[in-house]
């Protein structure tokens, strides 16, 4: 997904008919909660080649009271900030209205792209409300027929040049991660710059604290003078440099803010659950992904599988505990979380546990540590020369099994890549090395060259050794092979 699209209007324009018609049946989000009507609808659009979402203000139509227009605004409000870009929706055939000038006024101020649709738009009945439109000052409208399907290509003109901006932002803003390194990068250290912030995404469930905990590290950026001076903020993520405490270096950060980004207009905010495209997006865009706990509900379902999510994402991960400040029994709970931890995320083992009270601030130094102790560990780099050392004396300990009789031979061990760490055993055969013995070796990685609770990644490849050629040309990834080879002379140096 390249950028999101609002569609907003006045009731009765269209916008439901445009958006079913962009989404066809690929509703995204559906709301499983009963009794609550969701005002804003989400979907995976499709309009020729571009991919995007898509934002409806649905619901409208139901309010008659008096609020109508508060709420219409507030509404309208919420989804110009969750999008990149706005399709101001008019009737052609109603012409302007009152209404319509709110709508107009409140785009104006908030929305960076906005593009105007005349809808109902075919035939000439529509001809004096297109040219009405152009009195709004928001440029040329788009003759749209919603119903008819007229007018998307106009759209697609109007979008293409964006799409193609934003695709561009995004790669530009994404971490760079699954990173393949050879043993000439061996001495450099990865450090967060200003222009290469250190990407953490803050997630857990509503109401766990996560604006709160922002707000706290917000409040110890030492760069901060002014109340906004320093910070950098856009929809999705803020720029800032957090220092653990006076005396250490602030750190370059930038940290994705799923609760603000859908809490700037309050309707409904806790309702509101993280949705699994906010959560996707959280892990894709982190390099650390910190999973905010609430003490009082720890390790719900969707907390599982955001953690979890971000584990197969080969992401860091950092679990923080918060709401510490009102546990009574801190030995007990702790005691009981951890067992909790080690029980339902096995495949996190190792990763830290941090208490912390976002409301006061305290333990925040030592989340700040932990997110750099991850971030150190997901970027470790082990010598070829050091893990064949270590690999022989694992062999010794435990030597493989031999499946018919035919004992396995672990030849060779290195390091493919970084973020996270990646290791190649070449071996003789790849496919019937059990998985219980690549357990046994992850855990020796992690316990021998501390990388507790780093995803590590291990992989068995075969290659002759009477024939190394032949074995090369059957290796089937050119990265792999790539680092291989070189790695080979190296080791034989
Ligand atoms: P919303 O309230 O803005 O979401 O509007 P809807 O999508 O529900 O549409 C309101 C009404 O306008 C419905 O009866 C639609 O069938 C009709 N409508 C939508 N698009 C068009 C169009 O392009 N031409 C005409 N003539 N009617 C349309
Ligand atoms: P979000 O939905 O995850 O962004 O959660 P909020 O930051 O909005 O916090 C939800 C509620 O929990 C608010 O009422 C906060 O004041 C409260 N809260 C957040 N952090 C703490 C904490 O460390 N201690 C206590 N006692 N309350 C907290």
């Amino acid at each position: 997904m390249s950028f999101t699209l609002a569609i907003v209007g006045r009731p009765n324009v269209g916008k439901s008919t445009l958006f079913n018609r962009l989404v066809g049946k690929r509703l995204a989000l559906v709301d499983d909660q009963p009794g609550v009507t969701r005002d804003l609808r989400e979907g995976a659009a499709r309009l020729a080649d571009l991919r995007f979402t898509v934002i409806d203000t649905a619901g409208l139509e139901e309010v008659t009271d008096d609020s109508l227009q508060g709420r219409m605004r507030r509404l309208t409000e919420r989804a110009v900030d969750m999008a990149d870009i706005c399709l101001f929706m008019v009737d052609a055939r109603v012409g302007i209205t009152p209404s319509d000038l709110v709508f107009a006024d409140i785009l104006r101020k908030r929305s960076a792209h906005v593009i105007l649709a005349a809808n109902k738009a075919e035939g000439k009945a529509a001809d004096a409300g297109v040219i009405e439109a152009y009195s709004l000052g928001l440029g040329e409208p788009i003759r749209l027929s919603a119903e008819h399907g007229e007018g998307l290509n106009d759209l697609y003109t109007h979008l293409m040049p964006l799409a193609d901006a934003y695709a561009e932002k995004a790669r530009d803003d994404a971490p760079e991660v699954d990173v393949d390194v050879g043993e000439e990068d061996d001495d450099e250290v990865r450090v967060p710059t200003r222009s290469r912030p250190l990407q953490v995404a803050v997630v857990g469930r509503p109401n766990a604290g996560k604006s709160t905990l922002i707000n706290q590290i917000l409040k110890e950026d030492r760069l901060l003078t002014g109340p906004e001076a320093g910070i950098t903020r856009d929809a999705i993520s803020l720029t800032t440099e957090w220092a653990a405490d006076f005396d250490s270096e602030p750190v370059p950060m930038r940290i994705f803010d799923t609760a603000g980004m859908r809490k700037k207009a309050k309707v409904q905010e806790k309702l509101e659950k993280l949705s699994v495209s906010d959560g996707l997006r959280a892990v894709k865009f982190a390099e650390v992904v910190v999973v905010l706990l609430d003490a009082e509900i720890p390790f719900e379902q969707q907390d599982l599988r955001i953690a979890d999510l971000a584990e197969r994402e080969g992401r860091a991960v950092v679990v923080a505990v918060n709401k510490w400040d009102i546990e009574e029994d801190r030995q007990a709970k702790l005691k009981e979380l951890k067992e909790s931890f080690e029980r339902l995320l096995p495949q996190l083992r190792g990763a830290p546990l941090i208490t912390v009270s976002a409301k006061t601030g305290r333990g925040l130094d030592r989340l700040h540590q932990a997110i750099m102790r991850a971030y150190e560990m997901w970027n470790r780099r082990v010598s070829t020369a050091q893990l064949n050392r270590w690999l022989s004396g694992m062999l010794e300990a435990h030597p493989p099994p031999a499946p018919q009789g035919k004992r396995i031979k672990l030849r060779y061990m290195t390091q493919a890549k970084t973020r996270p760490p990646g290791f190649v055993v070449m071996c003789s055969h790849p496919d019937k090395v059990p998985d219980s013995y690549s357990r046994y070796l992850v855990n020796g990685l992690r316990i021998d060259f501390d990388m507790p609770g780093t995803p590590i990644r291990l992989w068995m490849r075969g290659q002759s050794d009477a024939n190394p050629y032949k074995g090369r040309k059957k290796a089937a990834p050119s990265k792999l092979r790539k680092h291989i080879g070189s790695n080979r002379n190296d080791g034989s140096r």
